[in-house]
């Protein structure tokens, strides 16, 4: 009988706050000494109070807004008790039945997946306390190393940063819609500004459930909806879910087909290199982490934060996408390809809005298609698109440079749009410009006179160019004329050879057919 997976992930994304959750150390000291944004409360001192920030929890309340959630009337913090080194409290600062946000959904496109649209049950959202960091090999002598020692070092820098976990519902069909969703929550939070939530800096990381199910020919699940699962612990690159959660696929289903599926929920990691999953221990019960309300800290009322919160959030990745391809006329595609960048998003709308007194310029009686926009309009996108994200970027990417620090401005790039536009630019000269704006920043219309690079369309200069060419090829105008229609291209190409590549092809072409004909 055929297995489906059944897949949901946990989440935790740190908060970029200046100061941790509960104290005021600075939080994200990644590059200090270990040990030394540390104090009484977040090395778990006895008798200390712990302090809401306030920043944290505005930082949730808009990711939980973002992700369609409910936001809680009234939330609470609750001690979840375990003991490990990287804990010195031996309890977590969590939130257990009261999260501040539950109850939304994310929807993801898969293009190329078994569904392209899935819309991902979001089950809660809460704060906690971030643990501690633990090294367990020889830790270099700078690191506070014991003279090659072997042992188990703890750095409290990061105990106590901010974090918010996100539950999905177990609503992922595939390894790949489960990244997919992943790549989308990092852009979320950069665009809320709420994280940077780089995988490999830790600023995001991923606990992925995986189960299988049986169904029947009609498609209905066979036996029971959910059954017991694995938990793949702590995986911090988008690369280890997808493969991790491949191998437990193949691994479940290997059980499934010896009658022996998974009896009981375990725990797993997962091995990079060998590229394998391991058992870790069995799964601990909610009961083992005996919750209980945090006693030191007041509940929050967050009715009138989430109202504010609400008001003060940005366009999202997904409204913005659908804007950019009704309002500039961009293919699905490329508005995607602009807004999975948010400095490229940024510079494509400041483009716009200086072709936009250009655009504005345009005979009113533009005809408008089915989409609403007009011809030239998307003409336009289509300009703006090829130039932007295929041409400059390949550039940019073969000179290692970042569209953030590039010399072109918006402003720039708007007028050489308009040049190609206008076609006092050609597509072999554009490339030069481009190059040329990119290495002095200088405005294209510039770089184009100083280097004579403009478009031949001064019909009388061409005409010439064409006679001479005719002139100069007797046997190939001879046997187009006797019918080799192919030759054509032949001296067209010779025209614009002589035109130095600046010759408008089109007019060049006409040029040519009169002359020939004649
Ligand atoms: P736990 O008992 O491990 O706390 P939860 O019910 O809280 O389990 O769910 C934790 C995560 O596991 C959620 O993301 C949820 O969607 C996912 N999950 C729950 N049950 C299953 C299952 N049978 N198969 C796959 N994922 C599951
Ligand atoms: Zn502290
Ligand atoms: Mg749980």
């Amino acid at each position: 009988m055929p297995l489906e997976p059944v897949i949901g992930l946990e989440i935790h994304v740190q908060l970029k706050t200046k100061t941790k959750m509960f104290c005021p150390c600075s939080a994200h000291e990644t590059g200090a000494l270990p040990n030394t944004h540390v104090c009484p409360i977040c090395l778990g001192f006895p008798g200390v109070l712990p302090v809401v920030n306030q920043a944290a929890v505005r930082a949730g309340i808009l990711l939980g807004l973002a992700l369609n959630c409910e936001i809680a009337e009234h939330s609470k913090f609750d001690r979840k008790n375990y003991f490990y080194p990287d804990l010195p409290k031996a309890y977590q600062i969590s939130q257990y039945d009261l999260p501040i946000a539950k109850n939304g959904f994310l929807e993801i496109h898969v293009p190329g997946g078994a569904r392209e649209h899935a819309r991902i049950g979001i089950t809660r959202a809460h704060l906690e306390e971030d643990a501690a960091k633990s090294f367990h090999s020889v830790p270099p002598t700078s690191q506070g190393g014991v003279g090659g020692v072997a042992c188990t070092l703890v750095d409290f820098n990061r105990g106590g940063t901010p974090l918010i976990e996100t539950v999905t519902e177990p609503d992922f069909g595939s390894p790949h819609e489960a990244k997919v969703f992943l790549q989308e929550l990092r852009l979320i939070a950069r665009y809320l500004g709420i994280s940077d939530a780089d995988m490999e800096k830790g600023h995001l990381r991923c606990d992925a459930n995986i189960s299988m199910r049986q169904f029947d020919e009609a498609g209905n699940i066979v036996g029971l909806r959910f059954n017991p699962k694995t938990e793949i612990k702590n995986l911090n690159s988008f690369r280890h879910v997808e493969r991790a959660l491949e191998y437990e696929i193949d691994r479940q289903t290997r059980l499934w087909e010896a009658l022996t599926p998974p009896s009981t929920s375990t725990t797993r990691g997962w091995d990079d290199a060998k590229g394998v999953t391991l058992e870790q221990r069995s799964k601990e019960d909610a009961a083992d982490y005996r919750y209980f309300p945090e006693p030191d800290i007041p509940p929050l009322a967050l009715k009138d934060i989430a109202q504010e919160m609400r008001s003060q959030l940005p366009e999202l990745p997904e409204a913005r996408r659908t804007r950019f391809a009704s309002e500039y006329g961009f293919k699905a595609a490329d508005a995607r390809a602009a807004c999975d960048d948010p400095a490229l998003a940024d510079f494509v709308e400041a483009v716009f809005s200086e072709l936009g007194t250009w655009l504005r310029a345009l005979p009113e009686m533009e005809e408008v298609n089915e989409e609403g926009l007009t011809s030239e309009r998307q003409k336009l996108a289509r300009l703006v698109s090829g130039w932007l994200f295929s041409k400059l970027a390949g550039i940019l990417a073969d000179r290692g440079i970042d569209i953030r620090t590039m010399k072109i401005t918006p402003e720039n790039f708007a007028e050489f749009i308009t040049l190609i536009a206008t076609r006092k630019l050609n597509n072999a000269s554009g490339l030069k410009v481009l190059d040329a704006m990119l290495n002095d920043g200088n405005d294209p219309t510039h770089i184009m006179e100083d280097r004579n690079l403009g478009q031949v369309d001064d019909e009388g200069l061409l005409a010439e160019i064409v006679s001479r060419v005719v002139e100069e090829y007797p046997a190939e105008v001879a046997r187009y004329r006797a019918g080799e229609e192919q030759l054509l291209k032949y001296l067209i190409g010779m025209v614009m050879k002589a035109s130095e590549g600046t010759a408008d092809a089109a007019l060049a072409k006409n040029l040519l057919l009169v002359k020939l004909k004649s």
